[in-house]
């Protein structure tokens, strides 16, 4: 099998997993207890918050964690919303987002709308950037939150979450700012970017940590609402006993990422410009995303997308996976809906070309000769294809 689809979801880092084990059998005391097997569950936890911190600048005590990323968007948005009524009992307000973000994103904007929120989503240039003047051209007296992603999931583009952040604290000190980091959190270096934004979401299972955890950065003084409610876990924002095994295994994750960056953003780089290299040679492909001279830098080191003229993106991956090439067209979550990908829409890309679009998200795993063989078989699959096969 050659796995290249990392942005989906990552194989568990081998560290990660033996550190979650002990919590799984024998440390199985309540973090919340006192007596001494209780400890060693408050005290591993207590180490994951401090390595979810060092990726993005943070104090251990502005990481709260959750089930997800999924959680965290839906908390930074409706935990935004509920602390801006409980002052403005008169308008529901009006929140700042993208066209571009994931659905966790958007679907719970669309639920804040249900309850009479105003949503600006805002259309990407063709490469996917969002820039500062346009945050600040649609700020409104009633705007509570603007959320824009650091790095798109489909085609990888890192967007100016800082120059952002700091334009809109610029002109309005009482908007808050969020940012949904799932995709780059542990891929790139995001070292200061807690001091520049109040919220932030990132997910464990996209660095090789488990599934189902993931952390809400909330700036330290930032007035926000709980999201669960129950117990005192998380300083009584984030109720619910915690997840040990879990947290243990992505705060292991987080580590590994922190010490072994560099060395992983210049494996995947190197092996992405190889693939793409090769992918370039087919007729009629085009890269989605941050592209151009200049702006090849503001893409997540291991992301290629693109859309290959003259194919269908969902026969491709059937052809693929019987290759045992895993890989995937448009947003995971998306995958299996013939809707070509919202994302591809937004940066322009026509129906008919946005049908055909193959994501290869690599992992500093990976070896030239998966990506040769991959891109060989591409090769072959977009051929039979345009031939009319659906065999290789
Ligand atoms: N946000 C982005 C940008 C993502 O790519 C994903 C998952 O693909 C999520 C949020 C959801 O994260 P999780 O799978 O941890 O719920």
């Amino acid at each position: 099998m050659i796995y290249l689809d990392n942005a989906a979801t990552t194989k568990i880092e081998e560290p990660a997993f033996n550190a979650m084990l002990p919590f799984l059998k024998e440390e199985y005391g309540n973090a919340s207890a006192v007596y001494e097997l209780a400890r060693r569950s408050k005290k591993a936890v207590f180490e994951a918050r401090k390595n979810a911190a060092a990726l993005i600048g943070a104090m251990p005590s502005e990481i709260f964690f959750t089930s997800g990323g999924t959680e965290s968007d839906n908390w930074a948005l409706c935990g935004a919303y509920e602390t801006f009524r409980k002052k403005n009992t008169e308008s529901a307000g009006h929140i700042i987002t993208t066209a571009i973000e994931h659905h966790a994103i958007l679907h719970t904007a669309e639920y804040l709308e249900s309850l009479g929120v105003s949503v600006t989503y805002l259309k990407p240039d063709s490469e996917g950037f969002v820039r500062p003047e346009q945050v600040l051209e649609a700020i409104r007296p009633d705007t509570f939150l603007v959320s824009v992603m650091t790095a798109n999931n489909e085609i990888g583009t890192i967007e100016p979450v800082r120059e952002i952040a700091d334009a809109v604290r610029g002109l309005r000190k009482d908007v808050l700012i969020h940012t949904d980091a799932v995709q780059a959190f542990g891929q790139i270096h995001l070292d200061d970017l807690s001091k520049h934004v109040d919220l932030l979401s990132a997910s464990s299972h996209k660095l090789g940590g488990p599934k189902g955890v993931g952390i809400l950065f909330v700036r330290d003084g930032v007035k926000f609402s709980p999201f669960m409610r129950g117990g005192m876990q998380e300083s009584g924002r984030r109720a619910g006993t915690e997840n040990v095994a879990g947290i243990a295994g992505f705060g292991e994750a987080c580590m590994l990422s922190f010490a072994g960056l560099d060395a992983k953003i210049s494996a995947e780089t190197a092996l992405r410009d190889r693939f793409l290299a090769k992918l370039s040679n087919i007729t009629g492909v085009i890269v989605n995303g941050a592209y151009s001279e200049g702006n090849f830098t503001k893409r997540l080191p291991g992301n290629i997308s693109v859309c290959i003229k003259g194919i269908e993106g969902e026969s491709a991956l059937i052809m693929l996976d019987r290759e045992g090439i895993c890989a995937s067209s448009g947003s995971a979550c998306a995958t299996g809906a013939m809707e070509p990908s919202h994302v591809l829409k937004a940066i322009g890309r026509a129906d008919d070309e946005a049908k055909g679009s193959l994501r290869f998200t690599l992992s500093h795993h990976n070896t030239e000769e998966e990506i040769d063989q991959a891109a060989l078989v591409i090769t072959e699959i977009v051929d039979k294809l345009r031939n009319g096969k659906k065999h290789l």
